[in-house]
Formats: structure tokens, C-alpha cells, sequence
């Protein structure tokens, strides 16, 4: 039912390009019955549908929410239609307005960087409190609760990393401080750190192995930090044991550590649960069932994969309405897929992802006809998939160039596709060395002796 009702919003209530997506695979969102119908009858969208001009000639900005209360009569729930009817009974029609607003307004936006330019993520008021509840959510999981003292070391932007640990402590109600803008924290910071005593730090993952040293030199007393949350990806096993290993050194002997992730044009962040300073165990990203639907598709081909192998994490968010599509490919690798076992850590049962996750996995610098630039090997690969009986992208490293030959075995018999491929290739600034027409078994062999998780994709 919310499968149905999340796509209604987004079709009809109104998103324009969720909208020209679903008329286009002939889909009418109001026949969808559940989790299986989507999956089986929804496209996936992904960045090159929503950047690129030809594909989607309304822009990013057709990824937002153009709410009206018409839409929101239309297609809201029946709790969203039960408080704007209390709210006119109670408060004339001035608040039944403003009701109808938190749900059809997009008031705060998040903006996606990446290929093509960045894609805007829209929040509803109704949205926001979504977010903060998974806040809430995030924080008991890593172990962060009212009395704890949160320093966000996360810089300033508009990014679900920021604003996902902003809101996780309007969530759960604990005092916080957002210092960080540009970079170092060291000389604000270490006055920041002797003032309010924080218990808790979220810092960039990518900083939080030197972050005890860092921190310690800086002449920071750690020794009363009960949670460090290494926020945008998993930590490695060396980076746990240097963070580790570093709390322990400055006193902090009771802290944890844990790790909070969130796919970027996606709606929350998902947190890991916090092993003890020392350990250096993972057991993946909880994801909240009731937010969003998970799958995790094949990067080569889109299609879905069996739990607990690795692919690309797709996200249906379930209930914000401000924008986005059903299915989003992010472009995010989940080493390890995803599990619905319970956690053997803290026993949760919700869906977990990882432990393992890398943003932008398939996407690389080249440099091709002497320009650098980048590149996501699954737009040839949304491109191939579905004309070719195989195929292979080949990324050759060759000085300072590259080199990048695509193997085709085509399921036609038609000369004019090679030019095609060729001409979109270019339109991407990305233009192939050689496309070389082959037969299935030789783009077979070729594959075998690639090798690897996701053979289609070659590096050399
Ligand atoms: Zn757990």
C-alpha cells in the first residue's frame, strides 16, 4: 500500500520526471499492488535520466516536488488528509493552509554533486520530521542518546552527511554544535572540545583514522569521548584499528566507534552499530524497512541479485514527498549485497546493507583525446544491456591517456548502432578509442579472462 501510494505521490502528485519515467514504461502507478509489481514493472532511473538534456530535456530541477494542494487531496494518505481536515476544524482555513503546505511544499533541498552537475534533492516539512525520526533512529543504533554532547565535525553543505547528522540531533534531542565550515578544526575546535566536553564526535570517514591523533596533538582531551561516527562509508579494518588504537591511547577507554552512510540522492542516513575501541568487526548499515525499499542490481545489467551478493544499492524511498523517483540507481557499491538476518551484534532484524559500501564505484578519471575528465562505466553499460547478446567496456591505462575500447556483440544486424554508440559516447565527453564488433564468444573469453565481481567492466 505505501509501495503504491509513495508512487502515486511521485507520479502524479506532481515530480514531472518520476511522471514522464512511469508514462513512458507504459506504467500506471495506480494499478501497482506491492514490492514485487514495483520491482517487476517500475524502470530504474539513474544519474545520466536525470543530468543529461537529451534524456531529460526539463532538467534536474523536473526531480522536484511542484506540489499543489490538489495533489495533496488527491494522492496523500489518509493520516496527511485526517490532520489537514482536523487542522481547518481546529484552526480555520488559515491552518488547514499551512498543513497542506508541510506536505506539498519542498522547503529544504540537498544537491547531489556528480556527473553531469549536481541533482537536487527536495525535502517536504512532513519530510523533514521523516528525517529526523531515522535521526533518531541512527543514534540509538550507534549508541548516542539525550545526554550525550554531539560536536559535528561534518563540514557544512548541502549534503545528506550534514544535514543527516543535524537533523539525527534535532531527532533524538541531544545538544549539539555544527562548527565546521571549510577546513580544520584544530584551533576553534580544541576551544569548541574544552567548552561543552562533547561525548560524541561524527566526523568525515574519511578523516576519522587520524582523527585521535589529529585531535590529541591539537592538545584536545579525548578521554571523556563515549561515540566517534565516522560519517559517509564504512570504515576499513585498518582505519578501525588505527581509530581504535588512537581513542584508546588518549584515555577514551569506553568509547565506541561506528559508521553512518547514506546513498546521496537518496533520504536518510543509515548507521552501523558501534563495536567497542579495539574491535575492529562490521556488520553493515541498518536500513529502515518502513522508509524506504532496498534492492541491489547488477551494475552491468540492472537486474536484481540474490540477497547477500554484491551490486549497485537501489532505494525506493517510502512516504517523503518532495521530489525524487522510484528506483534510483546509486551508483554505490554494497560489497557483501544486502542480508535480512538478524545482526549478531545487536540482534535488530531490519535489513542491513554492506558491510561493505563504496560511493561511486564504477566511476573513474580518464583522460581520452587528451582531456580528463570523468566517467561512469554504467552509462555504456544502460546503454549496451539491453541491444547487445554481450559485450565489454575496456578501461587501458597507456601513459598519462586512456585508452577505451567497447566490445560488442550486437543482437542485430545493424551498422548504424556502432555509430550510435559511438555519437552518445561523445555527446558524454567520453569518446571510445575503438568499438570493435565481435562475436558473443569472443566477448565471452574475453570476459573469463577479465575476470573479477563485474566482468563487463575491464581495467588495465
Ligand atoms: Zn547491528
Amino acid at each position: 500500500m505505501l509501495v503504491k501510494q509513495t508512487v502515486l505521490q511521485m507520479a502524479l502528485a506532481h515530480v514531472p520526471l518520476a511522471r514522464t519515467r512511469l508514462n513512458a514504461a507504459g506504467v500506471d502507478a495506480r494499478t501497482l499492488r506491492g514490492v514485487e509489481d514495483l520491482k517487476s514493472r517500475v524502470p530504474l532511473t539513474m544519474r545520466r535520466d536525470v543530468v543529461d538534456p537529451v534524456r531529460n530535456p526539463d532538467g534536474p530541477w523536473a526531480f522536484v516536488l511542484q506540489g499543489t494542494a490538489e495533489g495533496v487531496k488527491r494522492f496523500s494518505d489518509r493520516s496527511v488528509l485526517f490532520r489537514v481536515a482536523r487542522a481547518r476544524l481546529l484552526g480555520g482555513e488559515e491552518v488547514q493552509q499551512l498543513q497542506i503546505e508541510s506536505a506539498s511544499r519542498s522547503v529544504h533541498l540537498h544537491l547531489a554533486g556528480g556527473l553531469g552537475g549536481p541533482i537536487p534533492i527536495s525535502y517536504t516539512r512532513d519530510d523533514l520530521d521523516l528525517l529526523a525520526r531515522a535521526g533518531a533512529r541512527l543514534a540509538q543504533l550507534v549508541g548516542i542518546d539525550r545526554e550525550d554532547r554531539l560536536l559535528n565535525l561534518v563540514p557544512f553543505g548541502p549534503t545528506i552527511d550534514y544535514w543527516g547528522i543535524f537533523y539525527m540531533a534535532l531527532g533524538v534531542g541531544h545538544t549539539a554544535v555544527h562548527t565546521r565550515h571549510e577546513d580544520g578544526y584544530s584551533d576553534g575546535g580544541a576551544a569548541t572540545f574544552a567548552m561543552m566536553q562533547p561525548t560524541a564526535v561524527a566526523v568525515p570517514a574519511d578523516e576519522a583514522a587520524q582523527f585521535p591523533e589529529t585531535a590529541t596533538e591539537a592538545g584536545i582531551d579525548l578521554s571523556g569521548l563515549r561515540t566517534l561516527l565516522a560519517v559517509g562509508r564504512s570504515l576499513t579494518k585498518a582505519e578501525r584499528e588505527r581509530v581504535g588504537e588512537g581513542l584508546l591511547a588518549a584515555g577514551a577507554a569506553e568509547a565506541r566507534i561506528a559508521a553512518a552512510y547514506g546513498v546521496a540522492e537518496g533520504r536518510v542516513l543509515w548507521g552501523e552499530c558501534a563495536v567497542p575501541a579495539g574491535k575492529t568487526e562490521t556488520f553493515g548499515f541498518h536500513t529502515y524497512p518502513d522508509m524506504e525499499i532496498l534492492e541491489v542490481v547488477s551494475p552491468e545489467t540492472g537486474e536484481a541479485l540474490d540477497e547477500e551478493t554484491p551490486g549497485e544499492i537501489v532505494v525506493t524511498p517510502l512516504g517523503f514527498r518532495g521530489g525524487g523517483v522510484p528506483r534510483w540507481r546509486s551508483g554505490d557499491l554494497a560489497l557483501g549485497g544486502i542480508t535480512t538476518r538478524t545482526c549478531p551484534n545487536c540482534a535488530r532484524d531490519v535489513p542491513r546493507v554492506g558491510p561493505t559500501v563504496r560511493r561511486n564505484a564504477w566511476q573513474r578519471r580518464v583522460t581520452l583525446n587528451g582531456s580528463a575528465t570523468r566517467y561512469d562505466m554504467r552509462d555504456t553499460a544502460a546503454l549496451l544491456a539491453p541491444r547487445m547478446n554481450d559485450w565489454q567496456v575496456e578501461l587501458a591505462s597507456n601513459g598519462g591517456q586512456t585508452d577505451m575500447f567497447i566490445y560488442i556483440a550486437p543482437k542485430a544486424d545493424d551498422p548504424g548502432q556502432v555509430i550510435g554508440i559511438y555519437e552518445e559516447h561523445v555527446r558524454w565527453q567520453v569518446p571510445p578509442t575503438q568499438i570493435v564488433l565481435a562475436s558473443p564468444e569472443d566477448v565471452a573469453a574475453k570476459r573469463d579472462a577479465t575476470g573479477g565481481l563485474f566482468s563487463r567492466f575491464a581495467e588495465r
